[in-house]
C-alpha cells in the first residue's frame, strides 16, 4: 500500500489531508480513486490505514483507521554526522541512509572539507535535503522522516555526540579492527526494555580527518573505528558503517 506523510496534528481527528506533491502523486501517478486505501504516517512513528474520501483543491482527504505504531522503525537510533561531500553526494547519503534506517543527519564542515559552502543557497539546499529524506522515508515504508540538521562546525559535531549513548568516528588510519567487537558488546548487553539506544556515526569529508580532529574526538569520548583495510569514498563509508550497525543490532534478523 502506498504510504504518505501528513501533518502530525492531523492524527488527532478522524480525517487527514494529503497535500502538495504527495496529493499530485496519488492522483496522477497512482490514479487513485475515492475508496482506495493508503497508509498515512505522522512522520513521528505513528501510522494508520486510511480510505480516500475526496479530492479537493487543497489535497486528498482521507478517513483514518485505527492509529498504530509503525513497525518499520529500527530498534536503534543511528545519527550520521557526515563531513560535507562534493557535488550531490550528501543527497546520496541522505537518500540511502534513510532507506537503511538512519535516525537523522548532521552535515558538517571540518578542517579538510573540500567543498566550498555557499551560505546564500542554504535555504534552497535545506529544502532539497528535507524533501529527499521525506521521499526516501515514504518509499522505504519508514514511520519517521529523518531530520537533516543545519550544517554544523566541528565543535558542534563533538557536542552532538555527547548526547549519544555511543559515538564512533570512522577513521581509515585506525589500525585496530574492532568495530564488530564493539558493536557486539553494545548490543549484547541487556538493555532496559523500550529504551532506544542512540548512536552517532561520524564520517569525514573527501579530505579525511586531520590528526588533531581525531585526538579531539577521542578526548570527547568518540571511538575511532576502521571499516577494513580499504579506503572507502566518504558516501560509501557512511552506508557501510550504518549497515554494520543495523546488522549487529538484529535489524536484519537473528
Ligand atoms: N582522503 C583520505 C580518505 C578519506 S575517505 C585519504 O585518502 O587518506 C573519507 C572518509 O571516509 C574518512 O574520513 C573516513 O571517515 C571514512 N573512511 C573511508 N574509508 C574508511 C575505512 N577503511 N575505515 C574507516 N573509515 C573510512
Amino acid at each position: 500500500m502506498q504510504r504518505y506523510f501528513v501533518d502530525p496534528e492531523m492524527f488527532c481527528g478522524s480525517t487527514a489531508l494529503i497535500s502538495g506533491d504527495d496529493a499530485r502523486h496519488l492522483q496522477t501517478v497512482m490514479r487513485a480513486k475515492a475508496g482506495d486505501m493508503v497508509i498515512v504516517s505522522d512522520g513521528r512513528g505513528r501510522e494508520a490505514e486510511a480510505r480516500i474520501v475526496a479530492f479537493g483543491s487543497n489535497g486528498v482527504e482521507v478517513e483514518l483507521g485505527p492509529v498504530r505504531v509503525c513497525a518499520a522503525e529500527p530498534c536503534v537510533e543511528v545519527w550520521i554526522a557526515q563531513g560535507l561531500p562534493k557535488g550531490d553526494k550528501m543527497e546520496i547519503v541522505i537518500q540511502k541512509g534513510t532507506e537503511a534506517g538512519a535516525a537523522g543527519f548532521v552535515p558538517f564542515v571540518s578542517e579538510r572539507t573540500v567543498v566550498r559552502y555557499d551560505d546564500r543557497k542554504e535555504a534552497k539546499r535545506n529544502g532539497r535535503w528535507a524533501k529527499i529524506a521525506k521521499e526516501a522515508a515514504e518509499q522505504a515504508q519508514r514511520g519517521r522522516i529523518p531530520p537533516v540538521m543545519p550544517v554544523s562546525d566541528w565543535r558542534g559535531v563533538l557536542e552532538f555526540c555527547k548526547r549519544a549513548d555511543a559515538a564512533f568516528i570512522c577513521y581509515e588510519r585506525e589500525g585496530e579492527l574492532k568495530f564488530r567487537q564493539l558493536l557486539k558488546e553494545l548490543f549484547g548487553r541487556g538493555r532496559e526494555p523500550g529504551r532506544i539506544l542512540r548512536l552517532a556515526l561520524v564520517v569525514g569529508p573527501e579530505g579525511g580527518f586531520a590528526e588533531r580532529e581525531i585526538a579531539e574526538a577521542e578526548a570527547a569520548g568518540l571511538v575511532p573505528v576502521s571499516l577494513g583495510r580499504r579506503v572507502l569514498r566518504t558516501e560509501t563509508a557512511a552506508l557501510v558503517a550504518l549497515s554494520c550497525i543495523m546488522y549487529e543490532s538484529g535489524e536484519m534478523g537473528g
